[in-house]
C-alpha cells in the first residue's frame, strides 16, 4: 500500500480558484458561484456538513474569492487548508443570507453556479436579482476539473491500485450459496481497508441480474454458472476509484466466454483509442463498433464512459455528440458492456488517463474471464 499523500496547500486552491475565475470570465461569465459539495472540495478544501444554512464560494474577476458562511460555520471554514485565499463574510441566523451575497454580485450577468446547489438557494438569489442569470456550472465549464495535474493523478493512481487490490481479494471469498448482499457487503470492507474513506458503489449483479447495468445488490443467492458483474468503487484520499469485471462461478459456457471476449475487446479497442486530439466520441465509436460487428449492438445500453476526479461521475463523457479533444491529464472511464435481458450481462471497466503517447491504464488486473468457487 501506498503512503498518505502531501495535502494540497494554500497556494493549490488559490491557483485552482484562479484559474476557475479565469475560465469563468473567458467563457462570457459574470462568476461562478459554488455550492458546497465536490467544486467547493476542489476549489477550497472545505468539505462543510450538509446543512439548509447557505454556504457560498463567490468568485468574479477583479475580486478576491469570497466565501459566504453561516457565522457558527465561520471557525471551521477558516480551517480549510484553502482558507488563506479567502474572504470570509459570515451572516448570524435571522438575517438574509441572500442580500448579503447579493451585495458580491453584480445586478445583472450570468453566472455559473454548482451543479448540486440547492434550489431553495437558486431561487432566493433570483428574488434578489431578478436580472442576474444562471447556468450549471459542468453546462458552462464543463472541463474545469476534467484534466488533473500530477498530484491528482497520483492519487487517482493509488485509489485504481486499492480497487485493483479489492478485486484481487474479493476472487477468493466464494460466491455459490452467498447472497449478492454479502458479497457486496465484502467489496465494501475490502474497498475500506484498502484506503478507501467513502464508498459510492458495490454493484454485485448475478445471473439475469446482470443484465440490468445499475442492478443494485439484492437478495438473490447466486448459483453455479452464474455470470457475476462486479463494479465498485468510491473515494480514497479523496479521488475516485471505479472498476468492473465479470466473473463466472465454474466453468463457463462457450456462449459466455464468447460474449466476454467481445466485451473484452471492445474495452481494448476503445482504450487504444485514447490519445491527445481523439474526440471523447471517438473512444465510445471504436468501443461500440466491436460490440456492433458482434451483432450485440442492441444490447449495449449505455455510454462508454465518464469522468472521474473528486467524485465517480463527472465530465467529460465518452458518447456519441461529445466532440471535446481529449487532453493529457484527463481521467475517465472505459467500460463497454453487453446486456442479454433475462439471461447474463458482461461488464469490463478500466479508468484511464490520457498521456502524450496514449491511454495509461489505472486499473490493471486481468480482464480475462475469471472463474470463482
Ligand atoms: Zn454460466
Ligand atoms: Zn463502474
Ligand atoms: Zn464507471
Amino acid at each position: 500500500m501506498t503512503g498518505t499523500p502531501a495535502p494540497f496547500t494554500a497556494e493549490d486552491y488559490a491557483s485552482r480558484m484562479r484559474r476557475a475565475t479565469e475560465a469563468a470570465d473567458a467563457a462570457g461569465l459574470a462568476g461562478l458561484l459554488i455550492a458546497p459539495g465536490p467544486d467547493l472540495v476542489w476549489l477550497t478544501g472545505y468539505r462543510p456538513g450538509e446543512t439548509e444554512r447557505l454556504t457560498l464560494l463567490v468568485l468574479r474577476a477583479g475580486q478576491e474569492p469570497v466565501l459566504v458562511v453561516p457565522t457558527l460555520e465561520a471557525p471551521d471554514a477558516a480551517k480549510a487548508a484553502g482558507a488563506p485565499a479567502l474572504t470570509l463574510r459570515d451572516w448570524t441566523d435571522g438575517h438574509d443570507p441572500y442580500e448579503v451575497s447579493a451585495a458580491l454580485l453584480g445586478s445583472t450577468g450570468r453566472y455559473g453556479i454548482s451543479d448540486n446547489a440547492w434550489a431553495m438557494h437558486l431561487l432566493g438569489l433570483r428574488e434578489r436579482l431578478p436580472d442576474v442569470d444562471h447556468v450549471a456550472l459542468t453546462r458552462a465549464l464543463p472541463m474545469l476539473r476534467a484534466v488533473k495535474d500530477a498530484a491528482e493523478l497520483e492519487r487517482l493512481a493509488a485509489a485504481g491500485a486499492a480497487a485493483d487490490a479489492t478485486y484481487e481479494e474479493i476472487r477468493t471469498v466464494g460466491f455459490a450459496g452467498r447472497r449478492e448482499r454479502e458479497v457486496a457487503a465484502d467489496l465494501d470492507a475490502l474497498l475500506r481497508r484498502h484506503g478507501h474513506s467513502q464508498v459510492d458503489f458495490t454493484i454485485v449483479a448475478s445471473g439475469p441480474n446482470g443484465a440490468n447495468p445499475h442492478h443494485e445488490v439484492g437478495e438473490r443467492v447466486i448459483e453455479r454458472g452464474d455470470m457475476v458483474v462486479l463494479d465498485f468503487g468510491g473515494l480514497k484520499h479523496g479521488y475516485g476509484s471505479d472498476t468492473s469485471r465479470t466473473v463466472h462461478v465454474g466453468e463457463p459456457t462457450a456462449e459466455e466466454r464468447a460474449v466476454h471476449d467481445v466485451v473484452r475487446a471492445a474495452q481494448e479497442a476503445g482504450f487504444r483509442a485514447v490519445r491527445p486530439g481523439a474526440a471523447c466520441q471517438d473512444v465510445d465509436r471504436a468501443a461500440r463498433a466491436v460490440i456492433a460487428d458482434a451483432g450485440y449492438a442492441e444490447y449495449f445500453i449505455h455510454r462508454t464512459g465518464h469522468g472521474i476526479g473528486v467524485t465517480t461521475h463527472e465530465p467529460p463523457y465518452m458518447i456519441e455528440g461529445e466532440e471535446q479533444p481529449l487532453v493529457p491529464g484527463m481521467c475517465f472511464s472505459v467500460e463497454p458492456g453487453v446486456y442479454l435481458p433475462g439471461r447474463f450481462g458482461v461488464r469490463i471497466e478500466d479508468i484511464v488517463t490520457v498521456t502524450e503517447d496514449g491511454g495509461r491504464r489505472l486499473n490493471n488486473t486481468s480482464r480475462e474471464l475469471a472463474t470463482v468457487d
